[in-house]
């Protein structure tokens, strides 16, 4: 399935066809057409989300693949990608290539670098938190963000230790950094368009102090070990839930640690 994003008439959502318990109804990637044609994630590979690909280039070849973070989900669809356009180029950032991840068949993104994708100018802005290496890609003219895993309309995001690449500090510095830039549209890497992305961080924010303030009440309370805080404070989340709900309160632990508050 592929959509016309709303205000580049020549740029498409596609869908890399990977559903599943990790990545709801699948990754979005983003096809930008025109001089310069440029991918937005890779996907996974799945051949039908390259013949798309190709279906929508009409015989020329993807010239850019951009992918906001090396988690397999949005990276590993780069070696498919690159079996049909040899000369393609991958870039990302670079300072912790994730798994399955060798650092010579990328390109290397700076923070603030400009890049061509199609016809437009997208900034490179680093945003780590849900991983080390992640970036979203922001257009100026239309105040879009295409914003990866730091958010989406419907789900909180998971934030691992730091021991897994995340950190929930750097994540809320991160969310601060988008909110100034106002976007009024966002793209994210799962699920529906954002319509109002300021509104969204301010809700995730609002989570996450929520959050904290529990877990903190629990270790008022003497309850420290982490399966017995997440059993109290994730009380309404689905059991199946509960492993990703524990590396969450390992990385809040983490902050907590940083600031010098346990
Ligand atoms: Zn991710």
């Amino acid at each position: 399935m592929a959509f016309p994003t709303s205000r580049h008439p020549s740029s498409y959502c596609l869908a890399a066809g990977n559903p599943g318990a990790w990545t709801g109804p699948g990754n979005n990637t983003y096809l930008f057409d025109g001089e310069e044609p440029t991918l937005l994630d890779a996907g996974v590979g799945h051949q039908a989300h390259v013949d798309a690909v190709a279906a929508h280039l009409n015989g020329r070849a993807l010239v850019r693949i951009l992918v906001t973070h090396g988690h397999p989900d949005h990276a590993s669809g780069v070696p498919a990608l690159r079996a049909r356009w040899p000369n393609l180029k991958a870039f990302k950032w670079l300072d912790q290539p994730g798994p399955g991840v060798t650092a010579d068949s990328w390109s290397p993104l700076a923070d603030g670098e400009r890049v061509r994708a199609g016809d437009i100018w997208l900034t490179t802005i680093h945003t780590p938190g849900h991983a080390a290496d992640h970036v979203c890609f922001w257009e100026t003219d239309s105040r879009e963000l295409y914003c990866g895993d730091m958010m989406t309309a419907t789900t909180t995001i998971l934030i691992p230790p730091a021991s897994r690449g995340g950190s929930l500090k750097a994540y809320l510095a991160s969310l601060h950094r988008l909110a100034a830039l106002q976007p009024d549209t966002s793209w994210p890497g799962h699920g529906p368009v954002i319509d109002a992305p300021v509104r969204r961080i301010q809700e995730y924010l609002t989570h996450r102090a929520e959050r904290e303030r529990e877990v903190l009440a629990c270790l008022e309370d003497g309850v420290t070990g982490l399966d017995e805080i997440v059993s109290r404070v994730y009380v309404e989340t689905p059991q199946n839930l509960w492993p990703a709900a524990r590396l969450t309160v390992e990385a809040l632990f983490e902050k907590l640690h940083e600031e010098g508050r346990l």
